[in-house]
């Protein structure tokens, strides 16, 4: 319902719209996706939009993709913002990913010294870096699915970086140029189809295991990505709890060392690796169960919430 439809019976706790000198400064910018409850009433019924969010609301950008909007840069954002002019209550709307189909989705293994120390391999002298399929990719609330064929899925909490600008040889100093943003990443891991074979491609892709969001925080926004407090509770019960200064290779190295092989585009997500504290490596083990919660909340970017179900019986696709 938009406030538009419901002139004179105005409440404030319902979605509204303002006028523009309301909406006129943003501190914080934040992009994601949303789509309201097929029940709501009004134009976005049902539908997926992109949405600033601002404060307790999320502002309606339509279906202009938040990958289009970053790369026209913080200040466009802030013009798009300033001319919205539906916005909702973030309590009623449902965050979907906000890169939901992102060219690529690449993460960094081995990335934390105190991760290495638990996984008991030796420090990398150079970054080990892995594809998640595009296909995992799912949003901040959505359900993780433990597969059939395996009782050994694990969480990672990680920062992820979105790529903004089309890039290729990426020096470190001026790595910064090309990040749009942040959001936060869990790295679901099916461990034994991860050890299965030498690349990790099988057991870092499951569908469902790639919860994100939950939104881009531009990274005029974050500030110095290598000072974030990281956090991931299962269930309450905090897994891991880091500084993102721990990491080996930091966020400029990475995206370096990707843009020396390769052509980085816009929504391109690197996920840069996990701390201490992930499932597998506890005594006894840690692993995901049906009924379970799972929270990664960095500073300054967000949090994401995932409830773990068992695979549903209607997953084939043929
Ligand atoms: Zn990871």
């Amino acid at each position: 319902m938009r406030r538009d439809d419901i002139v004179g019976e105005v409440d404030v706790h319902k979605p509204s719209v303002r006028g523009r000198d309301e909406t006129s400064s943003l501190a914080c910018v934040r992009i994601t996706r949303f789509r309201l409850p097929d029940a709501t009433p009004g134009p976005a019924a049902g539908r997926g939009a992109t949405g600033i969010v601002e404060g307790d609301e999320i502002l309606d950008l339509g279906t202009m993709e938040p990958v289009e909007l970053l790369t026209a840069g913080p200040d466009a954002v802030r013009a798009v913002a300033r001319d919205a002019r539906t916005r909702y209550l973030l309590d009623e709307v449902e965050l979907l990913a906000p890169v939901p189909n992102p060219r690529k989705f690449l993460a960094i293994g081995i990335n934390y010294a105190d991760h290495i120390r638990e996984t008991g391999r030796e420090a990398p002298t150079f970054p080990v870096f892995f594809n998640k399929q595009v296909t995992c990719v799912t949003g901040p609330h959505d359900p993780i699915q433990i597969p059939r064929v395996s009782s050994d899925v694990d969480f990672e909490g990680e920062l992820g970086i979105v790529i903004g600008r089309r890039c290729r040889h990426v020096p470190v100093e001026r790595a910064h140029e090309v990040i749009a943003g942040y959001l936060v990443v869990n790295d679901v891991t099916v461990r034994d189809w991860q050890y299965r074979s030498p690349t990790w491609t099988l057991g870092k892709s499951f569908d469902t295991h790639g919860p994100t969001g939950p939104w881009i925080t531009t990274s005029d926004e974050v500030g110095d990505p290598q000072d974030l407090r990281i956090r991931t509770l299962l269930n309450g019960e905090t897994m891991q709890d880091a500084s993102t200064s721990e990491m080996i290779f930091g966020c400029s190295d990475q995206i370096a060392t990707l843009s020396t092989a390769f052509t980085l585009e816009p929504g391109d997500v690197v996920s840069t690796g996990t701390p201490a504290g992930v499932g597998f490596a506890r005594q006894p083990p840690v692993f995901l169960r049906a009924g379970d919660t799972v929270r990664i909340e960095i500073d300054g970017v967000g949090a994401i919430e995932n409830p773990v179900v068992d695979e549903p019986a209607d997953t084939q696709v043929f």
